[in-house]
């Protein structure tokens, strides 16, 4: 169903799409099918309730999204097993996220109360410079289907606490999430048109709305940067505000001075996290030449242990790809590798056996003697592949870890000190984990440079990205 000016209702073409489990390939629901029409309808409402919105207090604005967030805490468990159906990563996992989506609304809940002005020294003596902060208007969001609550929650939660309405498309594989967010901030009472939802199967029209429509005063989008490049084009002629959550090619680098076991454990954590789909995930591990050989003995032993499956069974530590093009993709990326000298040390293909054929899974895979002519060595995997690379050196790890156009994560492993912070300083990325996989909060900056993106989302950055800077100039 979409829902506009706080009501759900079916597509104007009267269609409705089919969303199915990856794991199983079982059809688990039918969502309407919204077209241009229906965003362009979904704007008008989002425009008018932004005079309502906009002029509420902050206190008030901050009690529905604190409500918003108890609401996805009672519900923490419903949600996490729809994700696990819809989307495939295993129900612990998805329980993670649904906590990491509702921390969006009560960590912005508290920063719409600490929207702040400025008085700034004025060169007359006559003259006041007062600097106020407003929300930009209506906000038009497009989503990715890995992280189908938080990716959500990381843009609505923000945009309604600066003042801001929202129009947002999730994606087609995981619109069912969507919904159950958007429930939410109906049952929370968030009055009608502020936050509006329009599930499609066909989102060139839908997004070419967003970005002609005079209404609509910023974008922000997040997923690949093929996409983000396009829509972006179309903002900027435009003149839309942008923020861009983009692709990722992360360095994993762990030096002669790390503990090699605790580095391969760190690796089959964050790689295999959500089956190697997510923006931040490794895709070029490289280890110094003196610890590789320990190194690839725990991970290998690590990743041997894992088991692939249907999210919902107990164990099950791998769920599937997300369809049939993502399976492929993993696939070429793994087979060129080999063809051009790699080894499979372990997975490589594949899974079919006890009714996984069914859905989309791949053997979480390692591969050792990886060069910079692979395929993988230059592009997003989005899958369970651990591709490891020997290094020598810190100038040099650090230069072929920086040459890439993504820069989103990069992982660096060392107790040296020294050497942390130069890495820390020197490496092109916008989050850097040093000794740690999990950099991210709902309270820190989350985004990337280069081809990674534009913008920040989470923390008071994240909030920025909804206010306009207004100066006003008083001559007494
Ligand atoms: P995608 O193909 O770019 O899709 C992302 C969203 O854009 C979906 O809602 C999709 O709709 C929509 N879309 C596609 N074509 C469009 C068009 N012409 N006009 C308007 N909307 C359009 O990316 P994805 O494969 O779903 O997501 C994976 C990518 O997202 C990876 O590259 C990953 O690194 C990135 N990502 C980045 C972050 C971050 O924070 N930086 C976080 C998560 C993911 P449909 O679903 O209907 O195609």
């Amino acid at each position: 169903m979409l829902y506009i000016d706080g009501e759900w209702r079916g597509a104007h073409s009267g269609s409705s799409f089919e969303v199915t489990n990856p794991a199983t390939g079982e059809p688990i629901g039918d969502v309407a099918d919204g077209t241009r029409q229906d965003a362009a309808d979904a704007i008008v409402a989002a425009s008018v309730a932004f005079t309502g919105w906009s002029r509420l207090t902050a206190w008030q604005r901050s009690e529905y999204l604190q409500r918003a967030y108890s609401l996805m805490m009672e519900r923490k468990e419903a949600i996490a097993r729809l994700m696990t159906e819809e989307q495939g990563k295993p129900l612990k996992a998805a329980r993670n996220e649904v906590q990491y989506a509702a921390d969006f609304f009560r960590w912005y809940a508290e920063e719409a109360k600490r929207i702040y002005g400025d008085i700034l020294p004025a060169p007359r003596s006559d003259q006041r410079f007062l600097v106020l902060r407003q929300p930009v208007g209506v906000v038009a969001a497009i989503t990715p289907w890995n992280y189908p609550v938080s990716m959500i929650t990381r843009k609505v939660a923000p945009a309604l606490a600066a003042g801001c309405t929202i129009v947002l498309k999730p994606a087609e594989q995981t619109p069912l999430c969507a919904m159950e967010v958007f429930n939410i901030l109906h049952d929370a009472g968030i009055p009608a048109g502020v936050a509006n939802l329009v599930p499609t199967a066909n989102p060139a029209p839908i997004g070419e709305e967003f970005v002609t429509n005079p209404r609509v005063a910023k974008l922000t989008f997040t997923g690949s940067t093929e996409v983000g490049t396009m829509l972006a084009g179309h903002a900027a002629s435009a003149m839309k505000r942008l923020s861009l959550e983009l692709g990722g090619h992360a360095p994993f680098i762990v030096f002669d001075d790390a503990d090699a076991e605790y580095a391969a454990k760190g690796v089959s954590l964050v790689k295999f996290l959500n089956t190697g789909q997510a923006c931040i995930s490794p895709n070029r591990i490289y280890v110094h030449k003196t610890i590789v050989g320990r190194f690839m003995e725990v991970l290998e032993e690590r990743v041997g242990r894992m088991r692939a499956g249907n999210g919902l069974e107990e164990g099950i530590t791998i769920g599937p790809l997300v369809d049939a093009p993502s399976l492929q993709k993993v696939d070429r990326q793994v087979q060129d590798a080999v063809a051009k000298g790699a080894t499979v040390r372990i997975g490589g293909s594949r899974l079919t056996e006890a009714g996984l054929d069914r859905g989309f899974f791949y053997a979480p895979t390692v591969l050792s003697g990886i060069t910079p002519d692979m395929e993988i060595y230059n592009n997003e995997t989005f899958g369970p592949v651990a591709p490891v690379i020997e290094f020598d050196n810190e100038d040099e790890v650090l230069a072929l870890a920086n040459d890439t156009n993504y820069g989103l994560a990069a992982y660096v492993y060392t107790q040296n000190l020294g050497r942390a912070m130069r890495m820390f300083e020197g490496l092109d990325y916008g989050i850097i984990g040093i000794n740690d996989i999990n950099p991210t909060a709902a309270a820190a900056p989350f985004g990337g440079m280069k081809a990674s993106g534009i913008g920040r989302e989470g923390g008071r950055e994240g909030l920025a990205e909804y206010l306009e800077t207004k100066l006003g100039g008083f001559s007494i």
